[in-house]
């Protein structure tokens, strides 16, 4: 069905022919972690959602995978925690974004950011830099699910809080993350969205739950599951 999915994506111009090769990686780890979330990951997502709902402006960044996996979960996660929606793309077309924006439109979304592409993220070559100055720019608090190391360095470097989802503990970007997620978005982002309804109902302190969150364990932790199942 994933896969499908993002063949899928790839028909209707949402998904790039090189996000079909980060789905065979992804499928890889999620294969060696068991296809099921981890607990360290699972406390990984609480935090994530702490963070999303401390926020000052929190912005959750969409590309061509995440679009065609998981896009009425994005719309839903946006809600639950007040964030915007973003669409920032590795290798950016006004073609795609267009037709990313469109796709979540028709699984509810309102207001898409993505297509000013108004300001730049300093340190990075002209088109991967773009975003909205009133978007990811702003951002204090920024969800990039799958993205590519440079970025999630130079965004970390803009002192904004990153939040990584990536199946690969060892990417870049799951190591400059203050919150890596190591699971699939498809399991990680109803369950950021589920925790965050959670928190928020149970009137749980936020800050001691982010204060606690330890993201080098947290690495840790995916990968020594993911090589004692490949040692089975
Ligand atoms: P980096 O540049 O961060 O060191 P990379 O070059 O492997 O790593 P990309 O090719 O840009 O990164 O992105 C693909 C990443 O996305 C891989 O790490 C892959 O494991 C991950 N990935 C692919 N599909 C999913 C998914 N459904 N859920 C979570 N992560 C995924």
């Amino acid at each position: 069905v994933t896969r499908h999915r993002i063949e899928d994506g790839v028909e209707k111009g949402i998904t790039s022919t090189q996000g079909l090769i980060a789905q065979g990686r992804g499928e890889a780890f999620d294969y060696l972690l068991g296809e099921r979330t981890i607990d360290s990951a699972d406390a990984a997502t609480r935090a994530a959602a702490a963070h999303l709902l401390l926020a000052r402006h929190p912005v959750l960044s969409v590309n061509g995978n995440v679009a065609a996996l998981c896009p009425g979960e994005m719309v839903d996660l946006a809600e639950a925690v007040g964030a915007d929606l973003e669409v920032n793309l590795f290798g950016r077309t006004e073609q795609r974004v267009q037709a990313i924006v469109e796709h979540l439109r028709d699984h509810g979304a309102t207001g898409v950011k993505g297509l000013a592409a108004d300001a730049r993220i300093p340190n990075l070559s002209h088109e991967r830099a773009k975003v909205d100055a009133d978007g990811i720019y702003d951002a204090d608090v920024v969800l990039v699910p799958l993205e590519d190391g440079d970025r999630a360095e130079a965004l970390g470097a803009m002192n904004k809080t990153e939040i990584v989802i990536d199946l690969n503990p060892l990417s870049r970007s799951a190591r400059v993350a203050a919150v890596p997620i190591i699971d699939n978005i498809i399991r990680a982002v109803p369950n950021v969205a589920r925790h965050a309804r959670e928190l928020r109902e149970s009137g749980a302190d936020l800050e001691a739950i982010v204060e606690a969150f330890d993201a080098e364990a947290t690495l840790a932790d995916a990968e020594q599951v993911i090589r004692s199942s490949s040692a089975d």
